[in-house]
């Protein structure tokens, strides 16, 4: 199906092969093992000199659906599906760094990303050092003899912040360095890091891949002998993603593009609406002109996507009484959901962080986090408005 080049049809029509029974809709292969047809084609399919498979943890028909869809959608050789969001940000570090590496972090990263790196790596004595977003100038000098790999996430969450990915892609070739960049926020329909060099891409499907809020997954993408060398990890380890999730998300996949407009279309209204109310003290969205890197947004994302920060006048405790005076939004810790989501980063996805380490990400006391959904956004702005209105004490 590589004759198609637009999105949203290799999204929709890429498919594993039909069986004899003729589905339109690709079949679940619910099945821990395959038969081998005879001793011999056993022997070679071990020894990795013929294609196919052999068992789940290795490799599923669902599986490879997914992977080879995602494949094309980021525009990358190969990839490798996971468990989960996590087992996809750990595999590509462990997968490839050794004891005694280095690797470079953008400061912020996602809560369970800073635990690995903070409590489990110096296990392996692997090294890491973050660098401050607002400060590019800063990376270079940030490189040590041991450096191995750069990993980044922009936008970050929850600050929005931006990362200059071309500058990044030069940045990493001049110091032969490996250049992962967590990709979830945007998918590859808002941004696609291997157009800057990015040597691995790294999603959290559970967001918006999924999309619907319904299971976990995780996916790397890259070039060939990076997942070749994960894969091997990741073969002997076993975050391997079931057959369901991986058709689940192949499913999700088809909707895509069309969600991504929808969710970057609400949330531009949003931050327009929020930017313009006489109860809000600030509003963050990349695709807002008075987001701090609104001109590089525009450079390397497509839209604005779904996620929109803002700040309520009164602080921390008026943010806690807006979050309880929320009536139809889903007050959880997810995002990238058709629901619309509110979280309060300080006392949740970021608790982890010391108060000075918070203030650093600029994830101020007060914070409120929307992804924003797909409801219309009338009743999105009503609700939020209702909330301000009834938390005013
Ligand atoms: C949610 C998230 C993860 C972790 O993904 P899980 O699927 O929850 O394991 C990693 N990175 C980012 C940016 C995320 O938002």
């Amino acid at each position: 199906m590589e004759e198609f080049e637009h999105f949203e049809t290799i999204a929709i029509r890429k498919q594993i092969n039909r069986t004899e029974n003729r589905e339109h809709s690709v079949p679940l292969y619910l099945t821990s093992s395959f038969v081998f047809d005879d001793a011999e084609q056993a022997r070679a399919l071990f020894a990795d000199e013929i294609a196919g498979n052999i068992y789940t943890r290795f490799s599923n028909p669902n599986n490879s659906e997914f992977v080879e869809k995602m494949c094309l959608l980021e525009g990358t050789e190969d990839g490798l599906a996971t468990a989960s969001g996590m087992s996809a940000v750990f595999t590509s570090m462990a997968g490839i760094l050794k004891s005694g590496d280095h690797i470079l972090v953008s400061r912020s990263v996602f809560g369970s990303t800073h635990q690995i790196l903070t409590q489990l790596f110096p296990k392996w004595n692997i090294e890491f050092t973050y660098a401050d977003i607002s400060r590019p100038e800063k990376w270079e000098s940030l490189i040590k003899r041991n450096t191995k790999m750069i990993f980044v996430e922009t936008p970050s969450n929850p600050a929005l912040d931006i990362i200059d990915l071309e500058w990044l892609g030069k940045l990493s070739v001049k110091h032969k360095l490996i250049l992962a960049v967590d990709n979830c926020f945007c998918t590859p329909y808002l941004q696609k890091p291997i157009l800057y060099g990015a040597d691995l891409i790294i999603h959290s499907a559970t967001k918006y891949i999924d999309g619907q809020g319904r299971v976990v997954g995780g996916v790397i993408l890259g070039k060939k002998e990076l997942i070749k060398e994960l894969r091997f990890f990741a073969r002997h380890t076993g975050p391997s993603l079931s057959p369901f999730n991986s058709w689940v998300l192949s499913k999700s996949l088809e909707t895509l593009a069309i969600r991504m407009e929808k969710h970057s279309e609400n949330a531009y209204k949003l931050a327009t609406f929020l930017e313009n109310h006489s109860q809000v003290e600030k509003v963050k969205y990349p695709f807002l002109p008075s987001h701090p890197q609104y001109e590089l947004a525009r450079k390397q994302m497509k839209l604005g996507g779904g996620i929109v920060t803002f700040l309520a006048k009164g602080g921390l405790e008026r943010g806690k009484k807006f979050l309880n005076a929320v009536e139809m939004m889903s007050h959880s810790a997810n995002l990238g959901d058709t629901r619309t989501i509110v979280t309060h980063p300080a006392s949740t996805t970021h608790s982890k962080l010391t108060e000075e380490e918070r203030k650093m990400v600029g994830i101020e006391p007060g914070l409120i986090r929307i992804s924003t959904g797909l409801e219309h956004i009338d009743d999105i702005i009503k609700d939020i408005d209702r909330a301000l209105y009834n938390s005013i004490s």
